[in-house]
């Protein structure tokens, strides 16, 4: 038996008196490209927080690699160095040029020499169509290779699994798809991924799994292109309704 990537139980968490996940369970496993749905609100960032611990789970279990990671006890950067994370918004060092971005934190959190931190930087930008583009600054680039760069950077940490929220979503939509492109590339290689994403092209052709979640709850997961086609649950329908 293989241990799960994320494996999820019985999660619950409210800010103040407001249930925001009222008993979450799922599991990702290694190589694994789930895709996560649902409407605005439905807790779907919430979640992908509480699997690296930015936001403390008020109770349920979470295991990343089989390390239960609301363990008082856990070496919390060492889970969060396995799990790289991508946002909205691309949160580049805007002072910092393309190649800095990508070694700042390999030097920092990995103790990198310089030399291999910039070897290292240079094979994920090559990764991620931009190996020509080290020495602009973010302001310099638009969105989508904002984007790719904010990838890249995460890449460069080696980390065991990616979680993706709503990567896209900020982007002009003819930037979308040289993102998608690179995540479908990562997924190829079997990277471990967990993407919350309005992109149903993309949930089809690359991922393993779809979960739709609404107001806090898993409402139904599956194969993405059963889901899509035949939802099962009323609410599943009546979201995709709007969204396909
Ligand atoms: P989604 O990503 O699916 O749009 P979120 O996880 O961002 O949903 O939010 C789910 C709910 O939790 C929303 O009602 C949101 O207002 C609330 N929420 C999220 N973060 C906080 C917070 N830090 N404090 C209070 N409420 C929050
Ligand atoms: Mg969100």
């Amino acid at each position: 038996m293989t241990t799960a990537a994320i494996e999820v139980k019985n999660l619950h968490k409210s800010f103040g008196k407001v249930e925001v996940l009222k008993g979450i369970d799922f599991h990702v496993d290694p190589g694994e490209v789930v895709c996560v749905i649902g409407p605005s609100g439905s807790g779907k960032s919430t979640l992908l927080r509480c699997v690296n611990r930015l936001e403390e789970p008020t109770s349920g279990e979470i295991l990343v690699e089989g390390i239960d990671i609301c363990d008082p006890n856990v070496d919390l950067n060492g889970v969060r160095s396995r799990i790289g994370m991508v946002f909205q918004q691309f949160n580049l060092f805007p002072h910092l040029n393309v190649l800095q971005n990508l070694t700042i934190a390999q030097r920092r959190v990995r103790g990198r020499n310089k030399g291999e931190a910039v070897e290292i930087a240079r094979h994920n930008l090559a990764k991620v169509g931009l190996a020509e583009r080290e020495k602009a600054y973010p302001a310099q680039l638009s969105g989508g290779q904002q984007q790719r760069v904010a990838i890249a950077r995460a890449l460069s940490m080696n980390p065991d699994m990616m979680l993706f929220d709503e990567p896209t979503s900020a982007l002009d939509p003819e930037l979308v798809g040289d993102v998608l492109a690179v995540m479908k590339d990562l997924a190829a290689e079997g990277m471990t991924m967990m993407v919350v994403t309005h992109e149903m092209g993309f949930a089809r052709e690359v991922g393993n799994k779809l979960v739709f979640m609404d107001d806090g709850v898993v409402v139904e997961e599956g194969v993405p292109s059963e889901v899509l086609a035949s939802p099962q649950h009323q609410r599943t329908q009546a979201f995709l309704s709007k969204v396909l």
